[in-house]
């Protein structure tokens, strides 16, 4: 059987990985229809080797409307794959209209968590994680009776700034934020993975998929990136997932459930496994994933506006306007401001607290 997909940014790092598994197994995968945003270049080739795919980009101002008609098309899942808020309307469109979702879009949980958790179980949608440590959870907590865990820990690269502190960490240039040690990712993750906001944001991720409170949800420093997840058990053994570092893993196994994909990467058998390491996060000195964490347990509009920050301070550390230390800073300032009284239990509220985050990051990065 042909399984039809649908993929909502295409152009991007998780896009390459999935086009990857369409083009080793075509006779598995047919690419029915895809997005992208600026990145035309690579979009016109797109189109080249799948003239049949519906297509457009999500620049074009009745970006909403196509995706509905994107979304009309026969199809088995759909790939979330756009990269920050800008996904969250795309998520909750596929959980009306797709049986299947293969959510890479993390920050449409943190955004709306509870609005796209809500879509889901209205519509009956299928939501399957391919970030790789919920990838890993949802396999080892299938196989878990619910009440034997006592807690479960996303591992963390700690990202290329591990070893570095005070002003170094501080002021790490650019070229050293975005080379990160294991994982070969778009830009803004990959900052976000050097001042670990991107562990806060997938603990708040996890903490909507899964439904566990936060105290029953941490992270760990693991640099070989090979342990994506574990689950400790109230009987104190520990159930850990694992596979080499690559992304085409968790969405093969996304692409291919409920059945099991071939093994597209190769090189899994313990001659190649690393010696692993495992320690705490430190938390005064990755400040951004104590305050994400803390927006994730203060919840309400809290983790809409960490990351509605967080983008904007990426941004402006991308385009060299602030030193990378002080995206921390921005976040803290953002999450400490006071806001008009929005509906948080609406997207348009949401987003409301989205776009005066984001603007009051913009006022404090760029008059610096
Ligand atoms: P990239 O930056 O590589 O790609 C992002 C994609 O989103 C591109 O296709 C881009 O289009 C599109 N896009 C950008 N802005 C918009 C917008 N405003 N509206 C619609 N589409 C837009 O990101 P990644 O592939 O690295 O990450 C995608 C998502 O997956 C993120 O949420 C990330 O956190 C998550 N993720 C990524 C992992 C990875 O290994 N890369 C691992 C786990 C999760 P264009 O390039 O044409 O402008
Ligand atoms: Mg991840």
């Amino acid at each position: 059987m042909r399984r039809r997909l649908l993929l909502f940014g295409a152009t991007g790092s998780i896009g390459d990985s999935t086009l990857n598994i369409v083009r080793r197994h075509p006779g598995d995968f047919e690419l029915v229809g895809f997005t992208w945003h600026h990145n035309e270049k690579k979009a016109a080739a797109l189109r080249q080797e799948f003239p049949n795919a519906v297509c457009f980009s999500t620049t074009s101002p009745d970006a909403v409307a196509r995706s509905e008609e994107l979304l009309a098309q026969e199809h088995d899942f759909a790939i979330i794959a756009i990269v920050g808020a800008a996904g969250v309307r795309t998520t909750l469109l596929a959980a009306r209209h797709s049986k299947k979702i293969l959510l890479a879009n993390k920050e449409s949980l943190v955004v709306a968590g509870p609005l796209v958790m809500a879509a889901t179980r209205a519509s009956g949608a299928q939501l399957l994680p391919i970030d790789s440590e919920h990838n890993s959870l949802y396999r080892l907590l299938a196989t878990t009776p619910p009440d034997a865990v006592r807690k479960v820990y996303l591992t963390a690269s700690g990202g290329p700034l591990l070893h570095l502190s005070g002003e170094e960490f501080h002021s790490a240039p650019r070229e050293r934020v975005l080379r990160h040690p294991t994982w070969v990712m778009g830009q803004k993750i990959t900052v976000d993975s050097a001042g670990l906001a991107n562990k806060a944001l997938e603990i708040i991720e996890a903490h909507y998929l899964f439904g566990l409170p936060y105290s029953q949800i941490d992270a760990v420093i693991h640099p070989q990136s090979f342990v994506h997840a574990m689950v400790l058990l109230k009987d104190g053994t520990v159930l850990q997932h694992a596979s080499q570092p690559d992304m085409r893993y968790p969405i093969a196994w996304a692409m291919y459930h409920p059945e099991l994909p071939p093994d597209t990467v190769g090189g899994s058998t313990p001659e190649y496994f690393p010696s692993l390491e495992f320690f705490p996060v430190d938390c005064q000195k990755f400040r951004a994933y104590a305050l994400g964490r803390r927006a994730g347990e203060e919840g309400k509009y809290f983790p809409a506006v960490f990351n509605a920050a967080n983008e904007a301070a990426v941004e402006a550390f991308l385009s060299d306007s602030i030193r990378f230390g002080e995206i921390a800073n921005l976040i803290e300032r953002a999450l400490e401001n006071r806001y008009p009284e929005y509906d948080y239990t609406s997207l348009d509220g949401l987003l409301q607290y989205d776009s005066a985050a984001r603007q009051l990051v913009h006022k404090l990065a760029y008059s610096t």
